[in-house]
């Protein structure tokens, strides 16, 4: 029988009142259950505020470095069960082995990371304009913050979001996504593990319409962080706006990969291949558009194809598989969806196209991955988040038509260039209207040391990850001090 895993409120692990639960599939292999979730709502997630509020004060009055070692010592527990937690990840999200241990490991740097911000600078001196006067800057943290997190990065990004949150001391109420909440139970379990204080951390599953809608509601709220589809995020934006409750929205992307004439081809396919394929395309980094100059077009193409079809598409767990499933029949359907859209758009494809059938991929959510030519701008396929593995290719006839055409979409989280031409990269990073911006390597693949985030509408609110942070987790409190009377 899979195991019933419980809600964490107040420190302990509980049912919901209704006893309701809801299946942990794995996309794989449908007929694998990894466990039942309770089906979590408002009175749940009430009291798991109620309960975050009533320990925050005594949390904030811990040191921070203090603060900080339970950080450490989750990780320390994390780690040394990372190729579990990764197995786990591959059966509930369908990524492949490899990406789930490099996620758990990248969650683990989190916590380390945030571990140690506890011992340092959380404030600055500034210099007086009068005598005798001392002036600072500190940091206090909001209160009790609101977490919701989606199934693609179901360890990094519940971490990003705890990690600074509870150093800075705050109380986090986390609602993770329906669709993969095995990761972050895996995370919170370990900091309880780690002699957390019950109430700091609050884990609550169930539906973004019953649980997370009451998580944004709940007056004790002071922000919410929230990671996800920009329908939900724009949403739940409009409903916080007039509630002075902080909002952090990290949300979808169309990210571009301009090659340039320069580029060694072998290399430019591989960079496309990692960024568009790779997590099965279900990353908001990922590429979805290569904008390629004209002049080496057709043979990058041809490399780029005859690579694609090359790649093993399976289940996740199994060595040598590359791309695993796409997490639901509903993501699946939306992939083949826009697949059709394509076509009937006047997009031509050149390989892929199709869910795969047959053997395993019968138990699963299995997709070719897919590459269309001849996409014009005004496409859906050049214009709309497909989170699944569909490329579209654009030829542009110099660098100024490929900038043109990579900004000229609603939203800016990454891109990407591949080019030995130093003027032109300069101008790239100058032009590019993306927060996340690399040269020579994927679109996706960014580092927990950096701030993480977009622009236009892909996010907004204050950055994650990195130094940046734990402004979103604080407010500053100014202090003028004279020391002479
Ligand atoms: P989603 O459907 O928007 O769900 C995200 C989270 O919001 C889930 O926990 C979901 O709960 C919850 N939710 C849904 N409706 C809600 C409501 N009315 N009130 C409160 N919470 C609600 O997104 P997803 O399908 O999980 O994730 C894919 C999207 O995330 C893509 O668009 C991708 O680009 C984006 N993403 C962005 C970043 C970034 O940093 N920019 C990173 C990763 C993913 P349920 O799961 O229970 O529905």
């Amino acid at each position: 029988m899979p195991q019933v895993y419980r809600n964490l409120i107040a420190g302990e692990w509980v049912e919901c009142a209704s006893k309701k639960t809801f299946p942990n599939v794995n996309p794989a292999n449908t007929d694998e259950v990894l466990g039942h979730f309770q089906a979590s709502g408002a009175e749940e997630v009430n009291t798991a505020c109620a309960e975050a509020a009533k320990a925050q004060a005594t949390w904030a009055a811990l040191p921070a470095p203090r603060r900080g070692e339970y950080l450490f010592k989750a990780a320390e527990l994390i780690e040394s069960r990372l190729d579990s937690i990764a197995e786990d990840m591959t059966r509930e999200e369908g990524k492949t082995l490899p990406e789930a241990k490099g996620e758990v490991k990248r969650a683990v740097n989190i916590f380390r990371y945030f571990g140690g911000e506890g011992a340092r600078s959380f404030s600055y001196q500034i210099p007086s304009e009068r005598p005798n006067v001392f002036c600072y800057m500190m940091r206090k943290p909001l209160g009790v913050v609101g977490l919701i997190t989606p199934w693609n990065f179901p360890s990094a990004i519940p971490a990003w979001k705890m990690a600074p949150a509870l150093v800075a001391g705050n109380t986090v109420v986390i609602k993770p996504a329906s669709l993969a909440p095995l990761s972050p139970y895996r995370l919170v379990e370990a900091l309880v593990e780690a002699g957390i204080p019950g109430g700091v951390v609050n884990y609550v599953t169930g539906s973004g319409g019953g649980a997370g809608n009451a998580l944004v509601e709940h007056p004790a709220i002071r922000a919410v962080s929230f990671t996800g589809s920009c329908d939900v995020g724009n949403r739940l934006h409009e409903k916080l706006a007039g509630r002075k409750v902080r909002v952090q929205l990290e949300m979808g992307g169309k990210n571009p990969t301009i090659v340039l004439k320069d580029a060694d081809l072998d290399y430019a396919a591989d960079i496309l291949i990692n960024g568009a394929f790779f997590s099965t395309g279900q990353k908001c980094t990922a590429c979805s558009r290569a904008i390629i100059e004209k002049d080496i077009y057709k043979p990058l193409v041809e490399k780029l194809v005859a690579k694609t079809k090359a790649l093993k598409v399976g289940n996740g767990v199994e060595p040598g598989i590359q791309i695993g499933p796409a997490v639901d029949e509903s993501q699946l359907d939306t992939d083949l969806k826009y697949i059709e859209i394509a076509r009937k758009e006047g997009a031509i494809l050149l390989c892929g196209g199709n869910r795969l059938t047959g053997g395993i991929y019968d138990k699963g959510f299995f997709v070719e991955p897919t590459i269309f030519d001849k996409v014009k701008p005004e496409m859906r396929i050049a214009q709309e988040e497909v989170f699944g593995p569909v490329l579209g290719l654009m030829v542009a006839n110099d660098f100024e038509e490929a900038m043109r055409l990579a900004n000229g979409v609603q939203f800016g989280l990454s891109a990407s260039i591949v080019s030995r031409d130093l003027t032109r990269v300069h101008q790239f990073i100058n032009g590019i209207e993306a927060g996340l911006i690399t040269i020579n390597l994927p679109t996706a693949g960014v580092e927990y040391q950096l701030p993480f985030g977009g622009t236009k509408e892909s996010s907004f609110g204050m950055r994650e990850q990195g130094p940046l942070a734990l402004e979103f987790y604080t407010e500053s409190r100014t202090v003028y001090l004279k020391y002479t009377q």
